[in-house]
């Protein structure tokens, strides 16, 4: 049989939402690459899910259900599967209500059916369910605050920029589809910089790298806004027509001397001038965030400071300027369909402290954890909480494909489909384009997808609403896009439709807040650290090429984990590179393999994401249980260490 191609799309948790173009022969998935009909992403994707066919077909996958009897997991049939997870979620509530069963959903996949969980949980009378996020809860309360909203001007719009500044993002391994854009900018020499602690080899693609100090960005907004004023940089009339409390920011500044700026910005003076010149005199000047300048226990404040260098200049509400960061990938979505009004029981508990949270919330005790799209165990700081808070429930019902850190706490593994067995529709929270998704393989084993359980657990216990196929429910969940001619008929015809979404969200200086303006920050409280001495370093645990979030295929997870340093770096200077270390934090200890990297500060310990717990990969071993102020985001930077011999 000849090779067919097969357009779906990446539901992953990334920037990109691509359009995928899988080839599949004889009913086996063996390549994927990009489609052409987003003219974002166009024809191209990451090398992670080009190997995607390895993850479907893994050795390691589980395709059955499985119990665990004595620690041990045994093959189960569905009908057992069923009738347990059923089972175990009638009796917590007939023992202790519906708030004793946690509901657990994160960002394994991002497409709009996964809103029907919430619908599931809400109609069985409401349970348990976790507030904040593990990525860009932070953020997302900063432009709330500042904005009113969150949302981000078009990335093809960067091709009317003069000027681009990518703060705290590493496109070679988080955007891909920046790099062109990128190399097309410089080419008419228009000034492409990064901002990142971390050097990466996405400076390929840039004029420059500043590394700041970690944690130093809000320094470093505050050092440049200082300048803008003094060098009367500023637009006093978008100031004046479009915002509000710039008086108050000014006494922000007031507070701090340019020199004690600069200094704990970890910049020097001269590039903390460059960078105040660049966007200070160039219209229209973008400045992209990426997830890391938030994640830090002031992470709120920085990305606001951040916004307000957008608003003294104007920069943030022209064509080819704008402050983005990533918009809400469900707001295409009919998200009154979670049926949020049949909750009858309502308790939220802290994502980003989920395993402490669990042990204060005694009345009730979650008794049963239902977890889908994530491994929070690896992917949750302080990861210890975590086991011990699940090893206290009395099930813990885990739907996945793989035996995770998490698998290891689970009482009852459910195996779900991957995104290619599966019809769905993909809205990004880096671009404007929805994608249809379509099963271009039949499910691997007995793998069915997330719907077809919650179906059946609802038959089970006789809950309704849950009915009807996957490509009516991808019907209804468009409602809100219906007017821009996409519904499932037209989207599933086209592959990939653009939304009306406005290109530049802020044009004219008109705002989503209360007032209608921009509202500038009105007091900074930098996060002070702790036993600096004793953990002079900080723990920067980064996306690498290789894996998402915490899906690192473990038969890579071999020998212990690297983690890169500067060699003139303090806390190891007697180590050989490849030498085996301890990492040290409040928290914990971890084993890791010593690279020395010239390029990397010296008071960071580099170390690439994505690895588990059980392999010795696993990062949120050593993370302290540490949250943003506000918005609830996992502040995984703000923890530091020490290096010794081991
Ligand atoms: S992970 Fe991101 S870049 Fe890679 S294919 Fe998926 S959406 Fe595209």
């Amino acid at each position: 049989m000849t090779p067919e191609i097969r357009q779906t799309a990446c539901p992953r948790d990334c920037y990109e939402g691509c359009e995928i173009h899988a080839t599949v022969e004889n009913g086996i998935l063996t390549k994927m690459g990009g489609g052409p009909g987003n003219p974002y992403t166009a024809n191209i994707i990451c090398q992670r899910v080009r190997k995607y066919d390895e993850r479907v077909y893994s050795p390691n996958r589980i395709t059955h259900p499985m119990k665990k009897v004595n620690g041990e997991w045994v093959r189960i049939s569905w009908i057992e599967a069923i009738d347990l997870a059923a089972g175990a979620m009638k009796k917590a509530i007939d023992q202790y209500g519906p708030l004793s069963i946690l509901s657990y959903q994160s960002a394994g996949s991002m497409s709009a059916l996964k809103i029907l969980h919430h619908r599931f949980f809400n109609l069985l009378g409401g349970v348990t369910t976790t507030w904040g996020s593990l990525c860009g809860g932070a953020s997302s309360a900063a432009r709330l605050k500042c904005t009113g909203a969150t949302v981000i001007q078009d990335p093809l719009d960067l091709k009317n920029s003069k000027g681009v500044i990518i703060w705290g993002r590493n496109p070679i391994n988080t955007s891909i589809h920046l790099l062109p854009i990128m190399t097309e900018l410089r080419k008419k020499g228009i000034p492409v910089v990064l901002i990142d602690p971390i050097y990466s080899d996405s400076v390929k693609f840039a004029d420059k790298i500043y590394q700041p100090r970690p944690n130093g960005d809000g320094y470093l907004a505050l050092a440049i806004a200082k300048r803008l004023i003094d060098r009367n940089l500023i637009d006093r009339k978008f100031i004046k027509n479009h915002t509000e409390d710039f008086d108050k920011l000014t006494l922000v500044l007031r507070e701090y001397e340019n020199v004690d700026l600069v200094e704990k910005s970890g910049l020097t003076e001269a590039e903390v001038d460059e960078l105040t010149d660049l966007y200070g005199k160039t219209k229209p000047c973008a400045i992209l965030m990426g997830f890391g300048v938030q994640r830090y226990v002031d992470g709120n404040e920085i990305v606001e400071l951040i916004h307000c260098l957008g608003a003294m200049t104007g920069n943030i509400s022209l064509p080819g300027g704008g402050v983005s960061h990533s918009t809400d990938e469900w707001r295409f979505f009919d998200t009154s369909l979670e049926a949020s009004d049949q909750a009858i029981h309502k308790r939220k508990i802290s994502k980003s402290l989920l395993g402490i949270d669990l042990f204060r919330e005694v009345n009730p005790p979650v008794k049963v954890a239902f977890i889908q799209l994530g491994n929070p165990v690896a992917q949750i700081p302080n990861s210890q909480s975590v086991i011990r808070a699940f090893k206290m429930m009395d099930e813990v019902i885990l739907v996945d494909s793989f035996l995770t850190d998490t698998a290891d706490c689970a009482t009852l593994f459910l195996p779900t489909t991957t995104f290619v067995e599966e019809e769905d529709v993909m809205g990004s929270y880096g671009h404007p384009y929805l994608t249809y998704m379509r099963p271009v393989i039949d499910p691997v084993g007995e793998s069915k997808t997330d719907l077809e359980i919650l179906q059946l657990l609802a038959e089970k216990l006789n809950i309704k609403g849950m009915e009807g196929s996957a490509s009516e429910w991808i019907e209804k969940l468009l409602a809100p896009v219906h007017s821009h001619g996409i519904t499932q008929k037209s989207l599933s015809a086209a592959g990939t439709l653009r939304s009306e979404e406005n290109p530049v969200p802020f044009k004219d200086g008109k705002f989503y807040t209360d007032s209608g303006k921009f509202k500038f920050l009105k007091k900074y409280d930098a996060y002070q650290y702790a036993q600096e001495s004793e953990y002079p370093l900080f723990f920067m645990t980064v996306a690498g090429s290789k894996a998402h979030n915490s899906q690192l295929e473990e038969s890579v997870q071999m020998g212990l984990p690297e983690a890169f340093v500067h060699p003139e770096n303090q806390s190891c200077c007697d180590l050989k590179d490849g030498e085996t270390a301890e990492l040290v934090s409040r928290a914990g200890k971890m084993k890791v393999c010593i690279r020395y990297d010239d390029r990397q500060r010296k008071d960071i310990v580099l170390l690439f994401r994505g690895g588990w717990l059980k392999t010795g990969w696993g990062p949120n071993a050593i993370t302290e249980p540490l949250m943003s102020r506000e918005g609830g985001g996992a502040a995984y930077y703000s923890t530091r260490v020490s290096l010794k011999r081991f």
